[in-house]
């Protein structure tokens, strides 16, 4: 067990509810571009002995699409939820979220008072999350509340910001993870008529189609045009409203990709994530979450050839750990989230080594007001457990 060190003012335990982050706290610290100088060859070594002298004061996360040299450091991996949940039940006072903004922006959500979550670049966004801006879904409930009761519920899909989360909350609807899409989108169906599934237009339609509404019963929302580029009548026709928004990585993935491996070779099962497209997600032999893909492939018979559809990191350590089976990318053309692979060695160090100093650089802090809405949302989700 490593031993815990005084580390200046880390050692201070703030009360809980009164935490605020101090002067020192919020991104000063040493140069971030002195460690682009830092040799390969010792970052693996500092970044350990960092985390040795930091102890049970930091929780590392590493989400499964993050890259190798930094993923292998982490105690907990996952999708964005399960390591929200899991560094809030941990006493430490520092979660360093090695994912995208959006991801610590939700463990800032669920985070115990004292906890701080700091993203080691903040430059690591996401493009789906930033395609649904609350000015725009404003304008977008504006306009369908003009129409009158419409009666639509808000769902959100967890890759979205802390504002969209907060809008949602305040808005009587839920969020979902791509594991729980359906049983949110019939709990939505009990309390309104519609639902508006933000931001994932793919994600929504393959949800509302595997529940049994048809292709013409949704609509897209596209929010550069007034009412989305729908007539009022095709709005009111529409059980689910479908924000136009999507995953750079996810929606790469292409019919013609499924065609190509079953011609190449015979008997090599697909399975995608719901964040592809409708087409590909219809000739998938099956689908399924971050967490779905890796419990069906692990499951499999050993001898069994998969062609995932999804990020290429995922992908890439599920056939290294599993040599007995075949697993290769859907897409012959690497897939990666170009986000996500900001997160470099040197930046785990920085952060790492400004908290051994006192400093605290790149805090993630939803404002009070979003937080309480937000985690309303994530809290009628988790209800539903
Ligand atoms: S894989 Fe797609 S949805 Fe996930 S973080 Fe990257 S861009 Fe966002």
């Amino acid at each position: 067990m490593p031993q815990l060190v005084e580390i200046g003012r880390l050692a201070v335990q703030p009360q809980p509810d009164t935490l605020h982050v101090p002067e020192m706290e919020k991104g000063v610290g040493c140069d971030f571009s002195s460690y682009l100088l830092v040799p390969d060859t010792s970052l693996d070594e500092r970044i350990r002995a960092a985390l040795d002298r930091l102890g049970s004061s930091v929780v590392l996360l590493g989400h499964h699409y993050q890259r190798d040299e930094v993923i292998k450091f982490a105690r907990f991996t996952g999708d964005s939820l399960k390591l929200a949940q899991q560094a809030a039940s941990t006493d430490a006072k520092y979660i360093v979220f090695c994912g995208v903004h959006f991801m610590a922006e939700s463990a800032d959500v669920l985070r115990q008072p004292h906890q701080v979550v700091i993203l080691p670049d903040l430059n690591a966004g996401c493009s789906m999350a930033d395609m649904a801006d609350i000015g725009q879904v404003e304008t977008c409930w504006a306009e369908l509340e003009a129409l009158g009761k419409l009666d639509v519920v808000p769902v959100t899909y967890m890759n979205s910001t802390a504002a969209i989360k907060a809008f949602t909350g305040e808005h009587g609807g839920s969020i979902v993870t791509s594991s729980n899409a359906g049983r949110v989108m019939s709990w939505a169906f009990t309390r309104g008529e519609r639902v508006l599934f933000l931001p994932d237009e793919h994600l929504g339609r393959n949800t509302a189609f595997r529940m049994g509404i048809a292709l013409d019963e949704m609509a897209v929302w596209d929010p550069d045009q007034e009412l989305g580029g729908n007539t009022e009548e095709a709005l009111r026709r529409a059980k689910v409203i479908l924000w136009k928004g999507y995953c750079s990585v996810h929606q790469r993935f292409l019919p013609e990709h499924v065609d190509r491996v079953r011609a190449e070779h015979p008997g090599m099962r697909v399975i995608v994530h719901p964040e592809c497209r409708f087409e590909v997600a219809q000739k998938a032999d099956a689908i399924g979450s971050t967490e779905g893909i890796i419990t069906t492939v692990v499951n499999s018979p050993e001898g069994t050839a998969w062609a995932v559809g999804t990020e290429i990191h995922l992908v890439n350590r599920l056939a290294k750990t599993l040599p007995r089976h075949t697993v290769v990318s859907l897409d012959p053309h690497v897939c990666v989230c170009s986000t996500m692979f900001r997160i470099t060695p040197q930046h785990l160090l920085w952060v790492l080594e400004n908290l051994l100093e006192g400093n605290v650089v790149n805090p993630i802090r939803v404002p009070d007001g979003q937080r309480h809405w937000a985690r309303l949302a994530l809290d009628r989700m988790l209800q539903l457990k």
